[in-house]
């Protein structure tokens, strides 16, 4: 698989990146071992000065993380793709090695709540300062540029109200200002939309949601051209918030599947989203598949498919919306998204629980608000259980 141009996406998401040891085993090993032998005192010299091409210490590469970032920068159409401990470290360790104090970031508002308080509340104590902006209009983000902006950083669809972000709208505005435009693809991953086509920089992963799975491990992942990705390692091999062999591993299974999950579960999501639309006890359905979402046009241009988050008001306030989480038999109760079994959150107590009131509602996260990610059950059984909580959410 050295010409993985040649092949398609599921070709691609199956076989991209493999490297066989000398035992020629057919699924990909696992290698749990923090170091690497050399076979002289020069061979050690020449792998440690770069010289030599190689394997030296897991905190900066091993075969099975070697494996995973190939793999998927051959699915986002990335030259380099630099696996993580998490979601978070990938976008720690994207700012720490691009941005210097002094420096400033441009993002939406609508972003994960982890990030925001990150961008929000600990960067500015190492002197990057973040603008957040309302909305998604490009205008706007243009309007908060500054001449020492390097970063634009955006999600979408975002968390949990799936506003669509035009990216190549807001890569020419990063470009246009000199900054460089970041797009965390969790959402949808490569398999429904590739960002760095569109003309976004640096593609960012949270690998614990779609591209295990299957809510088995954490990881993360930045995509990006050889430079950006050279600069992105080097911070990383020293800093250390290095993937796991074992991770990587059980996400490079995960990414096999990627295709056929997420067309499954966009299916499921879609129907579930419609029948929501329909239901008396629901006020909005927030959902890019359904034409009453504002940007359904953009995110049918720009994506291959709708993803399989949804959310929804339901009728009354934070006592309702709770009523129905409760009565929820089947769907599971949890922060996680992106797992083969269906997740709800109320993200107003939990995800967004501690970002301020004021912002919150700026970014449209209400009380009466419900997140689902929908998993691979049968959309009757999860009909079912959710008619069971819209018939308790009225008390
Ligand atoms: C979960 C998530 C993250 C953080 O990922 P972790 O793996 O939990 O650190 C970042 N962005 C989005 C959109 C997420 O859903």
């Amino acid at each position: 698989m050295s010409d993985t141009h040649d092949f398609d996406f599921d070709t691609l998401a199956v076989r991209a990146g493999q490297q066989r040891s000398q035992f020629n085993e057919h699924a990909e090993a696992l290698y749990l071992t923090s170091s690497f032998v050399f076979d002289s005192a020069a061979q050690a010299a020449a792998r440690f000065s770069g010289e030599e091409a190689g394997n030296i210490y897991s905190r900066f590469s091993n075969p099975t993380v070697s494996m995973l970032q190939d793999r998927l920068a051959a699915l986002e159409g990335a030259e380099a793709c630099i696996a993580t401990a998490s979601g978070m470290s990938a976008i720690l360790t994207t700012i720490m090695a691009l941005l210097k104090s002094g420096e400033h970031i441009v993002a939406s508002q609508s972003i994960f709540g982890a990030t925001q308080q990150m961008l929000g509340n600990i960067l500015p104590k190492f002197g990057i300062e973040t603008t957040f902006v309302t909305g998604s209009e490009p205008a706007a983000f243009r309007a908060a540029l500054r001449p020492n902006t390097k970063l634009l950083f955006i999600e979408t669809p975002s968390n949990p109200l799936m506003t669509i972000f035009d990216i190549a709208a807001l890569a020419e505005v990063a470009h246009g200002g000199g900054a460089l435009l970041a797009v965390d693809n969790c959402f949808c991953t490569p398999a429904l939309q590739r960002p760095l086509a569109l003309g976004a920089d640096l593609v960012i992963h949270s690998a614990t949601k779609y591209l295990d799975g299957q809510g088995r491990v954490l990881g993360g992942a930045v995509c990006a051209d050889k430079t950006l990705g050279e600069e992105v390692f080097k911070f990383l091999r020293t800093t250390g918030a290095t993937l796991s062999a074992f991770n990587a591993w059980v996400i490079l299974k995960g990414l096999e599947t990627l295709d056929l999950r997420m067309r499954a579960q966009s299916a499921s999501a879609l129907a579930l989203a419609r029948w929501l639309e329909a239901q008396p006890q629901v006020a909005r359905v927030h959902y890019p598949g359904l034409p009453s979402h504002p940007q359904h046009a953009l995110a049918a241009r720009q994506q291959s498919g709708h993803g399989a988050i949804l959310s929804f008001e339901v009728k009354g306030g934070r006592e309702s919306a709770w009523r129905l989480v409760d009565h929820c038999r089947l769907i599971s109760i949890t922060a996680n998204l992106g797992d083969t079994k269906s997740t709800i959150t109320h993200p107003a107590s939990t995800t967004h629980g501690r970002v301020s009131p004021e912002v919150r509602a700026a970014s449209g996260v209400s009380e009466n608000l419900l997140r689902i990610a929908v998993g691979l059950e049968s959309i009757g059984d999860l009909q079912a259980d959710l008619a069971r909580g819209l018939a308790a959410s009225a008390g």
